[in-house]
């Protein structure tokens, strides 16, 4: 399997260190507002990453953190907690916000039958851990305290930038534009990892007693954190979105590789971005759409997973309704072509080697719908197709078996005839309705029953 890695810039051969077992960790969401489509783009794309390596055999031991603290309006230190903005916007208390926000967060990746994580950490929850690798990190000798924080010394780290490639002047340049915060900063990049409870954080309401005084940990030290905790010291893969690369993704690599002086992780996946209608979302154009804004106008969850395919992860995904609703027309085409049959479970295996040709070259899904769609117009018969259509959506994850559904060209009298026989049933008359069973099958036609009642296919 080939992946891009943002590490060396190029597409390189997958092999986790320790086959069958890849040790995968995502940057979770900071849990202060409800989730986007973006935020859904973004783990989808990890979910397909994930199904990829399951399709090729291996263990995805999946970790995500949910950030409930420390994520700091700037990704540079400065503003304040995300989570204590979210308190005061919604009335509510840190907490409070990030469990409810949590909450919507899994409906939503729920809906879009994306994978949940095999654990998921919250920052909250491993204060300890945290405050365990800062401590390490004094005792070698990388951090300084002010009164305001403990501080990572980037100058102490060589090859801080071998993520970003940015060159240390421009990342000088970018952090020195951001409003100086703490005057005792030795050098502008450098960032916090602990911060104190003191100062302009004396009100702020998540605190923990540590050896460094009553606080709350900086925004990257969990994730390096409870990555290590879970995975070991060396993942496999680290995934997240495009702008964590400069300073989230940096950071953590500077801290880790800090303390155990192994490579953190040895593959980094990062996802572009989605905009709408080619501009980025925003409050003020009252644009960041949820999942309520999709159901709202009659689109189904499953349609936008299956729009996000169209594009590839490394290129930006530009949203917009009319493409959803083609998006949702092809689903429902999908789920017609994929009607079950009750015949010989045989599929395609020239289309379900092509498809998974694509996505084990960097995750082209793009090409991997192509293939789904070449077959679809093939000249297989119906239920090989529905075959192949059921083994490539362990992958796509649309829920096409679920929602396969024939409608097409039952003759009037077989309805009619299904019909009769659903409502001998409904009064218990099962002998009788048999009887109809057996004469639907003469004339070529099955009847099951399923959950979401009575189906009528074709016999083979
Ligand atoms: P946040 O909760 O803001 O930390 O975001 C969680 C993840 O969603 C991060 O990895 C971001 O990169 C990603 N993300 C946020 N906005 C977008 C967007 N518009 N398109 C794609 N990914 C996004
Ligand atoms: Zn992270």
């Amino acid at each position: 399997m080939k992946l891009y890695n943002t590490l060396s810039r190029t597409i390189e051969e997958f092999e986790p260190l320790n086959p069958p077992l890849v040790r995968m960790y995502t940057c979770g969401p900071t849990v202060y507002d409800y989730t986007h489509i973006g935020h859904l783009r973004k783990y989808i794309g990890d979910d397909i990453l994930r199904r990829t390596l399951e399709m090729n055999g291996y263990e995805v031991k999946h970790v995500m953190n949910i950030t409930d603290v420390g994520h700091l309006t700037s990704d540079q230190d400065a503003g304040e907690d995300k989570l204590e903005k979210g308190a005061k916007k919604f009335g509510k208390t840190p907490l409070e916000v990030a469990r409810f926000f949590e909450e919507d967060f899994f409906k939503s990746i729920d809906a879009v039958n994306i994978k949940r994580p095999v654990i998921v950490a919250r920052a909250t929850e491993h204060i300890s851990q945290q405050i365990e690798l800062i401590k390490f990190l004094e005792e070698k000798g990388f951090t300084y305290r002010t009164k305001q924080a403990v501080y990572f010394d980037v100058s102490r780290f060589p090859n801080y930038t071998k993520l970003s490639k940015q060159e240390l002047s421009e990342k000088l340049v970018g952090a020195r534009n951001e409003v100086v915060v703490d005057r005792e900063k030795k050098n502008p990049q450098d960032f916090a990892l602990w911060f104190f409870t003191t100062g302009r954080f004396k009100d702020h309401v998540l605190r923990w007693p540590s050896p460094f005084t009553e606080g709350f940990p900086g925004w990257h030290i969990e994730c390096s954190a409870m990555s290590m905790h879970y995975l070991g010291l060396t993942l496999d893969i680290h995934t997240g979105g495009v702008d964590h690369i400069n300073a989230h993704h940096t950071n953590e690599i500077a801290q880790s590789e800090a303390a155990t002086g192994k490579t953190f992780s040895r593959f980094w996946v990062h996802h572009a971005f989605l905009s709408v209608e080619e501009t980025k979302m925003s409050k003020s154009l009252g644009n960041i759409y949820t999942l309520k804004d999709i159901r709202d106008r009659g689109f189904s969850p499953l349609a936008f997973r299956y729009l996000t395919f169209q594009t590839h992860y490394r290129s930006e995904m530009n949203f917009t309704w009319s493409a959803l609703e083609a998006a949702q027309k092809a689903l429902e085409k999908i789920y017609e072509i994929a009607a079950d049959f009750p015949a010989p479970r045989i599929g395609c295996a020239e289309f379900e080697g092509d498809f998974e040709d694509a996505l084990n070259q960097d995750l082209n899904v793009p090409r991997a719908i192509s293939v789904m769609w070449s077959l679809s117009r093939s000249n297989y018969p119906d239920y090989a197709k529905a075959e192949s259509l059921y083994k490539m959506d362990e992958v796509l994850g649309l829920k096409i078996r679920e929602n396969a559904k024939i409608i097409k060209n039952i003759p009037q009298t077989i309805l009619d005839m299904a019909k009769d026989r659903d409502k001998l049933r409904k009064m218990r008359k099962f002998n009788a309705a048999d009887k109809i069973r057996v004469d639907i099958e003469k004339k070529g036609y099955v009847v099951e029953d399923t959950d979401k009642g009575t189906k009528i296919l074709r016999k083979i």
